[in-house]
């Protein structure tokens, strides 16, 4: 639509009347976008939304089998010639790269990128090894830096924008005890994504951020030591965890897979324009963010 100088609602009950019998286009169609970590749960909740609105997906995993199961399963429903996939590890900069040159034969470009690929560890600082902090600096903090270095680059050569959404956390502006690693890893990707708002601007290339509270179904992090983890650290068990997250929110639901997908969708849609650097916190409203 047309910029308006002032409100006239004339012009917008004429524009919605024309919405209403026109069928809604794919408000996607035409749009390629990378998801990193898209064999897993929000990943691939993220690209069967976009699919859904007419995007060809490109999924990267490091777990190749994974990978393969969920780029057959959205294939099958939207169509071969839609959904590509990469095993690739997000902390090599040669296997990012060699990501994107594909993407540029494979689809002749990239519109979007969904950096979410991650890991989810657990341990008291004093108890914390170089190692466990240096994986989850590697993969959380480096692995979003390198995909972004690499989408920028193709955004700026095709001179057509794009639009970044990294799935960062709500641990990433809270702290949670005992997850000292992955807490600074995520901040420092919503820090990340707010340097490249402020540097891609001038290009039209937008980098928004999902946090998502805890979302237990659907996801592969949940399934391993950082469920007994957490469950330790909060005296109970996955049910009980469940409880407390949701009884931490005003709307009392659990948040799940597809929520984030939705975020991400809107992030990456022209429906957030004119969002950029902004961050979308999808916790089902945590009471503790109202206390603070
Ligand atoms: P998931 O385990 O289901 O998906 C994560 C995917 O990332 C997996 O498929 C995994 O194979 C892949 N991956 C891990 N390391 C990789 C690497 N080095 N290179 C490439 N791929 C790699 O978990 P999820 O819950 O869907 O997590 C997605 C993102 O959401 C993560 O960044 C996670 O930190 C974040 N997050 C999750 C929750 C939650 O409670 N599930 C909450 C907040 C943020």
């Amino acid at each position: 639509l047309p910029e308006q100088e002032a409100f006239d609602i004339e012009y917008w009950l004429l524009e919605e009347a024309k919405l209403q019998r026109m069928p809604r286009p794919r408000s996607l169609a035409g749009r390629v976008a990378l998801v990193t970590g898209g064999a897993g749960g929000i990943g691939s909740a993220t690209a069967a939304r976009y699919l859904a609105e007419g995007a060809c997906v490109m999924l990267a995993d490091i777990d190749a089998e994974a990978l393969a199961g969920t780029a057959e399963a959205l294939a099958a429903r939207h169509g071969a010639d839609a959904v590509r996939r990469v095993v690739m590890n997000v902390t090599s900069e040669e296997a990012v790269t060699a990501a994107f040159a594909e993407l540029a034969v494979e689809y002749g470009g990239v519109d979007i990128l969904v950096s979410n690929a991650g890991i989810a560890s657990s341990a008291p600082v004093e108890e914390t090894s170089l190692a466990l902090w240096q994986k989850n600096m590697d993969i959380l903090s480096t692995g979003y830096f390198l995909v972004s270095r690499e989408a920028f680059r193709l955004f700026r050569a095709q001179e057509m924008g794009g639009s970044v959404v990294f799935v960062a956390s709500k641990n990433g502006l809270a702290a949670s005890p005992n997850a000292s690693a992955y807490c600074t890893a995520k901040a420092s990707e919503i820090h990340l994504a707010r340097c490249l708002a402020l540097e891609g601007a001038e290009a039209g290339i937008r980098v928004n951020v999902v946090n998502p509270d805890a979302v237990l179904r659907g996801s592969r992090i949940w399934q391993g030591e950082w469920l007994d983890q957490r469950a330790a650290t909060y005296g109970t068990d996955k049910e009980g965890l469940e409880e407390m997250y949701r009884n931490r929110s005003l709307l009392k639901r659990s948040v799940l897979p597809e929520d984030i997908a939705e975020a991400a969708y809107f992030l990456a849609s022209d429906a957030s324009a004119k969002s950029t650097g902004n961050i979308l916190n999808v916790d089902a409203g945590n009471k503790e963010a109202f206390t603070r």
